[in-house]
Parts: structure tokens; sequence; C-alpha cells
């Protein structure tokens, strides 16, 4: 197996009009992907043939690329451990389910695996990466994957984290009323969680939880959110409008499967004060306790923190 610090995937034939692929500057590669309509007919060799490995220097975007330039596009951040993909059809199902409420043209589904199954081919053998699938409106565009070394977040998953909550700025019911909101989809567009998390540390926190105007819990600015409250885990209904994360549904079918009690409904801001017990859960950095939220502190449940990080860590499908 190719390690990462010498990973562009130069192995591979160049296709299409590219020229063979730069060794990678840095730790990581990308494919370009001429991306396919959902319903071509194409697998095996011809799959691959629109899949061209570039280093993550590559000179490869136009002036006027709408995609980086409006945020108008929808992406996927996949966890691998130890050369496995995790969740891979979920992620997946989200991209096409993203793809769809922002009207962009479905993604070829066998293609992104393929993609997938090239980039696993590339990684070492050992650790954590992080697989990000970009979608963008204009087909005559690419798509990308880009490959990169997951930041180390050993620190953060056992120290854990402060939270405030931060008004979203629109009701329990607006995913529904504006749907131009693209509530629920994972777009380019992460100013917002990104500025929400600049307000969290200004207020001496380290993470945001969304909350609606009419008092509802959503997420955490780049992840789920699971509460414990009166032995039942619980997590924001996702028709309040929040992104479903495949991380806190794959934690959930593991919590039940182990005989804990969860559940998937509304939650009161006010109901927060009586939580024993929360996590800020995604794809990448896995699980992370929360200690406070509010200025109210929580104790971390360290058993079930680890229990639950060993489980995200297992292969997972
Ligand atoms: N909510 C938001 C806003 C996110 O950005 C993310 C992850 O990036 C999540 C939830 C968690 O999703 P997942 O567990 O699929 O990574």
């Amino acid at each position: 197996m190719t390690p990462l610090s010498a990973a562009a995937p130069a192995d591979l034939p160049a296709r299409g009009p590219a020229s063979p692929p730069p060794a990678a500057a840095g730790p990581g590669f990308a494919l370009r992907i001429a991306a396919l309509p959902a319903a071509a007919l194409v697998g095996g060799a011809q799959l691959r043939a629109t899949l061209t490995p570039v280093g993550l220097d590559a000179v490869a975007l136009r002036v006027g690329e709408l995609a980086e330039q409006r945020g108008d596009g929808v992406f996927e951040s996949i966890s691998v451990v130890d050369g496995h993909a995790q969740e891979l059809r979920a992620h997946l199902e989200r991209l096409a389910f993203s793809a769809r409420r922002c009207e962009l043209p479905a993604p070829h589904l066998a293609q992104w695996e393929e993609a997938v199954a090239v980039a696993l081919a590339h990684l070492p053998a050992q650790g954590e990466f992080g697989l990000r699938l970009v979608l963008e409106r204009d087909p005559g565009r690419p798509a990308w994957l880009v490959a990169t070394r997951a930041a180390d977040s050993s620190a953060v998953r056992a120290r854990g984290v402060r939270a405030v909550t931060l008004d979203r700025g629109f009701d329990s019911a607006a995913a529904g009323r504006a749907p131009w909101l693209l509530i629920g989809a994972k777009t380019l567009s992460y100013a917002v969680n990104m500025a929400a998390l600049r307000e969290a540390r200004r207020r001496g926190a380290d993470e945001a939880i969304f909350v609606t105007s009419d008092g509802l819990v959503l997420e955490g600015a780049t992840s789920s959110l699971i509460v414990r409250i009166g032995g039942e885990h619980v997590t924001p209904a996702p028709t309040a409008g929040v992104l479903q994360g495949t991380t806190q549904q794959s934690l959930f079918g593991h919590l039940e499967r182990t005989g804990r009690r969860t559940a998937t409904r509304g939650i009161r801001v006010a109901s927060l004060a009586r939580a024993d017990a929360a996590w800020l859960v995604s794809s990448i950095r896995g699980v992370v306790p929360l200690t406070a939220i509010d200025g109210r502190e929580l104790e971390i449940d360290v058993a079930l923190t680890s229990e639950l990080h060993a489980y995200l860590r297992s292969p997972r499908d």
C-alpha cells in the first residue's frame, strides 16, 4: 500500500485530457471526477477512466468557479479508519439527498463508490483519514474526492468541550415553509457555521449548539447533538432543521443493540438543564463529550464515551 506521504496515486494511468498526476505536495491527494449522469450504464474500466488522480497542489479551478465563489454545491466528509470507509452507503445516500434538495444533477453512486475504492487503495492500511466528496452545480465541471490525513482529535475526545447555545435565526417550521433555505442539505456554504464557532469562542466556549428562534435545540456547528435525559439518549428530530448525521444514526444503532434507550424528537432548550451527559458527534472528529452547556457543568460519562469511541473505530458499513 502506498504511504499517504507519497500518496499521489501515480501508478494509476492518467485519463482524459489530464496530464499524469504530480507527486503529492502534502499529505494527501485528490481525484478529479468527470461526473456521470446518475442513469449512465457504465461499469468497470470505463468507470475508472472517469477518475483522474491529481496532487493537492494541482492548479485545478477556473476563475469564476461558482462552487467555490458561491458555495453552490454539496459535499460529504467520510472517515477512513484503518483502511475502511465508515458508513459509506449512508454518506452516499445523503450526498444524493443534498443534491436533490439543491436541485443539482443526481450523483452516479457507482462512480462515487469506485472513486472511494480507488482512494482507499492508495491510503495506508493504518490510521485515520478523511475523504471529502464534492459535487457542484455545473455538470460540465468536475466533481472531486479529496483524501487527507484526519486531524488528531484524541485530546478533545478525552477532555471534552464547552458549548453555548446560539440562535440559528429560523424557527422549527422554516425547513418546510422555506425549502430554498436548503435546511438539512450539506452544502458547501459553511460561513454561518464558522461564524457560530467564532461567536462561541468570544463567549468563552469551544462550540456552538444551534437553537431555533422558537426554542428547540438543533445541532452543533459541524456535528450532531446527543443528550442523555432521564436515562434516554435523545437527538433532535431532523424536521426541526438539522443535517441528519450519519454518526448519530450509527451510534443510536449501537446504543439500541446494547440495550440503551434512544429517541429522536424535539428537544426544548430548557430541557438541556435536565441532561446528565451530552456529546457532539461527527464523522471525522468522532464522539466528543460536552463538559458544559451555557455555563452549566456536565460530567463526562467516561465509560460510555470510550465505548462509543471504540465502536466508531470498528469497521462500519
Ligand atoms: N451537523 C452539521 C451541521 C455538520 O456539519 C455535521 C458534520 O459535518 C454533522 C451534523 C454530523 O454529520 P456526520 O455525522 O454525518 O458527519
